[in-house]
C-alpha cells in the first residue's frame, strides 16, 4: 500500500466526470487499498479516486472514528455508486481534503439510498442518514466532477474565492 498525493482545487482532474469501472482487477484493488491508506493518513472520512488523479468511479468512506452519532460504521468501498433515492434536507458543515483550510455549511438530502458494487464486484444497497448520508453525497459529487464549494450560495462562494486568493498570495 502507498499514500498517494491528494489533488487540490483548482486541479482540473477534480472537474472531470469519472468513468465507470469495468473489470475489478489487481490494479483496481491496489488503488482501493492506496485510497484507504491515503484517506486515513490525511486524515479524512472519505476519498474519491479523482482526488488522487484517477478518473474512475471509485470512492471510499470511513466515518467509523467519528462518534457523534454514537454508532460505528464499517469502512465502505463504493464502485460505480449511484444515488437511487433521497429525501429530506439538512444543512451541515463540510470540508474537503482537496479544498484545505475551508469549511462551510452545505444543504443536502437528509437520507439517501445508494446502489454500488463492493471490491468483490458484488452489488449492494446502502440506506444512510446523518454523517454517512453527507459523506455519500459528497463523494458521489466528486465522481461527477462536483465540489462542495459548488453548492454554496453566491455570497459564500465569493467569500471562498477571497480566502483562496489570500492563501495563494501568502504562499507565492
Ligand atoms: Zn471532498
Amino acid at each position: 500500500m502507498a499514500i498517494r498525493e491528494i489533488k487540490k482545487y483548482p486541479d482540473p482532474v477534480l472537474r472531470k466526470k469519472t468513468a465507470p469501472v469495468g473489470e475489478i482487477d489487481k490494479d483496481l484493488c491496489r488503488l482501493i487499498d492506496d485510497m484507504v491508506e491515503t484517506m486515513h493518513a490525511a486524515p479524512g472520512v472519505g476519498l474519491a479516486a479523482n482526488q488522487v488523479g484517477v478518473p474512475l468511479q471509485v470512492a471510499v468512506i470511513d466515518i467509523g472514528s467519528h462518534e457523534e452519532e454514537g454508532t460505528k460504521h464499517p469502512l465502505v468501498v463504493l464502485i460505480n455508486p449511484e444515488i437511487v433515492s433521497q429525501e429530506g434536507a439538512v444543512v451541515a458543515e463540510e470540508g474537503c481534503l482537496s479544498v484545505p483550510d475551508f469549511t462551510e455549511k452545505v444543504k443536502r438530502a437528509a437520507r439517501v439510498k445508494v446502489r454500488a458494487k463492493d471490491r468483490a464486484g458484488k452489488a449492494f444497497e446502502l440506506d444512510a442518514e446523518g454523517l454517512m448520508a453527507k459523506a455519500l453525497q459528497h463523494e458521489i459529487d466528486h465522481l461527477n466532477g462536483v465540489l462542495f464549494i459548488d453548492r454554496l450560495s453566491p455570497i459564500k462562494k465569493s467569500i471562498f474565492r477571497r480566502k483562496l486568493k489570500k492563501a495563494l498570495a501568502e504562499t507565492a
